[in-house]
């Protein structure tokens, strides 16, 4: 079977990851509830920035957010690497920014996520990665952002959203932990 996944906020926790970050070099301490309810994937407002403010703050701490230590979410290098194990195709479909695919390839490889390089598809906006999806012919495809999931018209694809406090309005099967997916995948693999 094919399975893709979105990195940011699907396998990894960069928002959060992100937040942690910005009260450091903002010396700003901000309570994790008003995190956990923000009901858009852009946390700037939580520091009193302007979307161009948060937009630009963003930008200027990328390299920190995306190469140093965000952590994986529990469960999921196990997950792709037993899927990878038993000869499923993996494909990544990331929106970050062309000039950082090689690099996210092999931080990802570090972290343990079998990566193919030719099954790596990164620099995208949003609404386009609908396109690379559908020509790939996924099985499954797994995201957290509302306005990409919603642009997938299901058909034999299977579209599954990772749980989110911006998404929870999203009627699709909602991962909250990768190692619960093992077990379903599993049961439907067999
Ligand atoms: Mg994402």
């Amino acid at each position: 079977m094919r399975f893709g996944f979105d990195i940011d906020d699907t396998l990894i926790n960069l928002r959060e990851y992100a937040f942690q970050l910005y009260q450091r070099k903002l010396g700003r301490e901000v309570a994790i509830d008003l995190f956990h309810a923000l009901n858009r994937v852009e946390i700037h407002e939580l520091f009193g920035l302007s979307d161009k403010e948060g937009s630009d703050m963003w930008n200027s701490v990328l390299d920190e957010l995306y190469y140093t230590d965000c952590p994986v979410y529990p469960g999921a290098v196990e997950l792709l690497q037993q899927l990878d194990r038993e000869g499923h195709e993996i494909f990544y479909i990331t929106a970050r920014p062309a000039e950082h695919g090689e690099n996210t390839k092999t931080w990802l490889k570090h972290q343990g996520f079998p990566v193919h390089n030719e099954r790596f598809y990164c620099g995208m906006k949003d609404a386009e990665k609908v396109h690379i999806i559908e020509d790939l012919q996924l099985d499954y495809y797994f995201d957290d952002k509302p306005a990409v999931v919603d642009t997938l018209s299901h058909g034999l694809l299977k579209v599954m959203v990772k749980d989110q406090s911006y998404n929870r309005h999203v009627e699709l099967p909602r991962i909250k932990q990768w190692a619960d997916l093992q077990e379903l995948i599993q049961k439907e693999l067999k």
